[in-house]
C-alpha cells in the first residue's frame, strides 16, 4: 500500500458527518487552515495545544502525542495519551456532551495502531476537559474490528463526483459551507 493511500484517523469522524467534507478538506488543506476553521473546531484544537507541545506530562510512564500507524488498516494518526502502567489509551476533548460513533471509530483506530506497534492496551477512554469526566469505552470485539474495516473501505472508495444526500442542518454547521459546491447557503459562523 502506498503511503498516500493511508487515511488520517482524525478524518474518520468528519467522514460520518459528511463524506464530501473530506474531499473539500483535501482540496483546501494546503490553503489557509485558520480561515476555514470556524469556532467549534478552533476550540477543540486549543484543547490539544498542551499535548501537541508535549507539555502535558513529564512522567516517563505517559506517552503523549505519539504518531501511530496501522498497516493492516492503512491508517495513520496521533494518540493523545498512553498510560503504560494502566495500559490505558486516552483521548482528551474540550467538551463531550455526547460521544459520536465516529469518535469511537477514531479511538478504535488508534487502538489497532498501538497493538500493531507492540503496545499493550487494555482500556480505552475519552476525557472531557470542561467537566473533568472520564468515559470508558469497550475494547473492540472481532465484530467491531470488521465494522471498522468496512467503514475504512467505504471511506477509501468514496467518489466525490457522485451525488450525496444533503442534510441542510449539517451544512449550516459545516466549516466548508462557504466552499462547498454541493449546496448554496450561508455558513452560520460567518
Ligand atoms: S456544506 Fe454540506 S454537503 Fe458540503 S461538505 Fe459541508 S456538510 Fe457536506
Amino acid at each position: 500500500m502506498a503511503m498516500n493511500d493511508y487515511i488520517l484517523i482524525s478524518t474518520l469522524n468528519d467522514f460520518i458527518f459528511c463524506p464530501y467534507s473530506i474531499y473539500l478538506h483535501n482540496v483546501y488543506i494546503g490553503g489557509e487552515e485558520d480561515l476555514i476553521h470556524a469556532v467549534p473546531q478552533t476550540q477543540g484544537k486549543a484543547s490539544h495545544a498542551t499535548i501537541d507541545n508535549k507539555t502535558y506530562s513529564s512522567l516517563k510512564d505517559e506517552i503523549t502525542n505519539l504518531s501511530v500507524c496501522c498497516n493492516e488498516f492503512g491508517i495513520v494518526g496521533k494518540i493523545d495519551i498512553y498510560k503504560g502502567k494502566e495500559k490505558l489509551l486516552l483521548e482528551r476533548k474540550y467538551k463531550l456532551e455526547k460521544i459520536y460513533q465516529g469518535q469511537i471509530y477514531q479511538l478504535w483506530a488508534q487502538y489497532f495502531c498501538m497493538l500493531e506497534m507492540g503496545y499493550d492496551v487494555e482500556k480505552l477512554a475519552f476525557y472531557a476537559i470542561l467537566t473533568n469526566k472520564t468515559f470508558f469505552i469497550d475494547i473492540p470485539t472481532k465484530e467491531n474490528k470488521i465494522e471498522l474495516a468496512n467503514f475504512i473501505l467505504k471511506f477509501k472508495q468514496f467518489n466525490p463526483e457522485l451525488p450525496i444526500h444533503i442534510n441542510e442542518n449539517k451544512c449550516r454547521h459545516c466549516i466548508y459551507c462557504n466552499l462547498c459546491d454541493k449546496i448554496e447557503m450561508e455558513n452560520v459562523y460567518t
